[in-house]
């Protein structure tokens, strides 16, 4: 939830260019790899950076949300490409009466037809949080860190309890920033419906979830920077673990004893350790 003075459009745009380079300076963005979106509820003013309108078909109806905006990177864009040119790799949709359609803003120099093909996602989760919440703001990145991505496809790995245990034993940090550890989908096809219903049942209970052999997805009700940091706390962890396969696994690792003195001293409520 922010509080007033409430970003501008250009404070926003910044900000996932922001989160845009770091998810490609933290390997987590290849190519075309990886999206953003983030949707708010205070009037916005879109017609100067994005002039042209059309209307919508949204995903699926989400009538609690009419007048929200989404700003949304575009299908087959750079994530980390929005910095330079934001108006040409997002677009923006403002919610109409009855949330079956949307209103479609966008540039002169727009670099895409579509919006990203996860956007299924994005609105799903989006539209969960935002009405069990109550929050007026929402930012989803979905990334392809790798050594998250590879863990998911050991089957170990592929246990919520083991992924956990063993992913957030490395730094005191990253129980801090991800307390209700990180959620875990089964492999299901990119863009799919149910892909779509998994991230919503998980992102209601974690703030980042693997999907397995494919990426991540991370939520915020702050930043969108805060959830690219979630991604970023996430993909060290899976470092870590990964640097201590390769080592035989000599590690100690915080032991549970630790990790519950950590918990205990930074209030931390969790039932991982
Ligand atoms: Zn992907």
């Amino acid at each position: 939830m922010l509080q007033e003075p409430y970003p501008e459009l250009d404070d926003l745009l910044e900000m996932m260019g922001e989160a845009g380079q770091h998810l490609a300076e933290i390997e987590a963005s290849e190519g075309a790899a990886g999206n953003i979106s983030v949707c708010l509820r205070w009037p916005i003013e879109l017609r100067t950076r994005f002039p042209l309108v059309d209307d919508i078909e949204l995903p699926q109806p989400v009538p609690e949300l009419a007048g929200a905006t989404f700003i949304v990177s575009g299908s087959g864009r750079r994530l980390r490409e929005i910095i330079d040119e934001p108006t040409a790799n997002l677009s923006c949709i403002v919610i109409n009466e009855g949330g079956q359609t949307g209103k479609h803003y966008t540039s002169y120099n727009r670099r895409f037809e579509r919006v990203t093909s996860e956007f299924n996602s994005h609105m799903a989760v989006h539209y969960d949080q935002m009405v069990s919440s109550g929050t007026n703001f929402h930012a989803v990145i979905h990334a392809q860190p790798p050594h998250m991505t590879y863990l998911s496809h050991v089957p170990r790995y592929q246990n919520e309890s083991y992924l956990n245990t063993h992913l957030l034993r490395w730094q005191p940090e990253t129980i801090i920033n991800l307390p209700e550890g990180i959620g875990f989908i089964p492999f299901r096809l990119p863009g799919s419906p149910e892909l779509m219903a998994g991230n919503v049942e998980s992102l209601r209970t974690h703030r980042i979830v693997i999907w397995a052999k494919h990426g991540v997805m991370a939520r915020s009700d702050v930043s969108v920077k805060r959830a690219a940091d979630r991604v970023e706390y996430a993909e060290t962890a899976a470092k870590y673990e990964y640097l201590n396969l390769s080592a035989g696994e000599i590690g100690e690792g915080l032991t549970a004893d630790e990790m519950r003195e950590i918990c205990t001293a930074f209030n931390v409520k969790q039932n991982i350790f």
